[in-house]
C-alpha cells in the first residue's frame, strides 16, 4: 500500500479557506523548525531556503524554532551552531526563538486536556509488546490498541497515547494535491508522552504551531506521513489548520535523507552564496544572470524570483 494516497478529489481535503471580500486575509506567518541533533546540512538548508523565500515572497512573517524536545537526541551547542549558520546565510526571523525544551508546561497542560476529553489515554505496553502485537504501518508498528479501553490489570501507565479515527484524513500539500491516509490502519493510535518522559515531536509541533499563530508550514517531505496525525490533534484542539508546502528531500548517495546526526554536508558559513544557490537550484528556481555578491544580495534577488511551481516533487529521489 502506498504510504499516502493521491486522491483527485479535492473536496476530500475539507474546505478551501474562504478568503474573499469580507473576510481579512490573515498574514502570512511561516517557520522553520530544525532539530538541534548537529550543524545544519545541506538538506536542511534547503527546507529553510524554501520557507523563508515563500515567507519572504508572500510579504509575509518567518520565525525560527528549536525543535530540541527530544533532549536525548540533542547535541550540546548545536542549536547556536544553526542559528549562526542561519545568520551567515543572511536569514533573518521575527522575535525570539523558541525553544521547546523550554515549553513543557505548556505541553502538559495540553496533554491534560486531552486525557480529560477522553481522546488521549495512558498505555502501559513495551515496546516489545507491541512489535509483538502490532502489524507494520507506514512508520513503523501499528499499536494493536491493547489499553485503548483501560490499562489491563497489573500495568503501571509508561507513555500517553491518542486515539485517531477510523476514517480516512486528507488534506492538501500545495506541491503533491490532495493525499489521504487511513490513519487507524496505516499509524495507529500514537505516542504524546514518551515513557521516557519527553513529550513527542507531534504534539509539540501542534501546540507551538498553534501557539505561535503559524499559518504556513513549508518542511521536507519526510513529514507528510506525519501530517494527518498533526491534523487530527489540530482538531481535537479546536486549532486552524495551516496550508501545507513540503519540499523534495536531499538524499545521500544511498538514497537515504541526510541527517544532521550523521554530520552529513554541513553547510559552509564562509561562503553562503554557493549553498543559497545550491538549494535554490535543487528547488527548481533558475539561477541570477550575475552570481549575487553577498547573501543579502541573494535574499533582496530572490523574494522577487521564488515561484513555487517550479518545484519538482521528485527532485530528491
Ligand atoms: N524538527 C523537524 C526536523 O528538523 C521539522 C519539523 C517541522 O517542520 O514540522 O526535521
Amino acid at each position: 500500500m502506498p504510504p499516502l494516497h493521491h486522491s483527485d478529489d479535492s473536496s476530500k481535503a475539507g474546505p478551501a479557506p474562504a478568503f474573499c471580500c469580507m473576510t481579512i486575509e490573515p498574514r502570512y506567518r511561516g517557520r522553520f523548525a530544525p532539530s538541534p541533533t548537529g550543524p545544519l546540512h545541506f538538506g536542511s538548508l534547503v527546507a529553510a531556503v524554501g520557507s523563508y523565500a515563500d515567507a519572504l515572497a508572500a510579504g509575509g512573517e518567518w520565525l525560527v524554532r528549536m525543535e530540541d524536545v527530544d533532549e536525548d537526541r540533542c547535541r550540546p551547542g548545536a542549536a547556536d551552531a544553526i542559528l549562526r549558520t542561519l545568520e551567515a546565510h543572511g536569514f533573518q526571523w521575527q522575535g525570539e526563538v523558541l525553544y521547546q525544551s523550554r515549553r513543557k508546561e505548556r505541553y502538559r497542560e495540553v496533554l491534560e486536556e486531552l486525557l480529560a476529553q477522553g481522546a488521549a489515554y495512558p498505555c502501559g505496553c513495551t515496546r516489545r509488546e507491541v512489535e509483538r502485537h502490532g502489524h507494520p504501518g507506514v512508520e513503523g508498528i501499528v499499536y494493536p490498541g491493547t489499553c485503548r479501553e483501560g490499562l489491563p490489570s497489573g500495568r503501571k501507565p509508561r507513555a500517553i497515547r491518542l486515539r485517531v479515527p477510523d476514517e480516512e484524513l486528507c488534506f492538501h500539500d500545495r506541491l503533491h494535491g490532495t493525499l489521504c491516509q487511513q490513519l487507524k490502519q496505516e499509524v495507529g493510535d500514537f505516542v504524546i508522552r514518551r515513557a521516557d518522559g519527553f513529550f513527542a515531536y507531534q504534539l509539540a509541533v501542534v501546540v507551538d504551531d498553534l501557539d505561535q499563530g503559524v499559518n504556513q508550514v513549508v518542511r521536507g517531505a519526510d513529514l507528510l506521513l506525519s501530517t494527518p496525525r498533526q491534523i487530527h490533534l489540530q482538531r481535537l484542539l479546536a486549532a486552524p489548520r495551516p496550508t501545507y508546502l513540503h519540499l523534495p528531500l536531499v538524499r545521500d548517495d544511498k538514497g537515504r535523507k541526510l541527517s544532521k546526526r550523521d554530520q552529513a554536508h554541513p553547510v559552509n558559513d564562509t561562503d553562503p552564496v554557493s549553498g543559497l544557490l545550491a538549494a535554490w537550484r535543487f528547488l527548481g528556481q533558475p539561477l541570477p544572470e550575475e552570481p549575487p555578491a553577498t547573501a543579502e544580495t541573494f535574499w533582496r534577488w530572490a523574494r522577487s524570483h521564488w515561484d513555487p511551481a517550479r518545484i519538482n516533487p521528485d527532485a530528491g529521489s
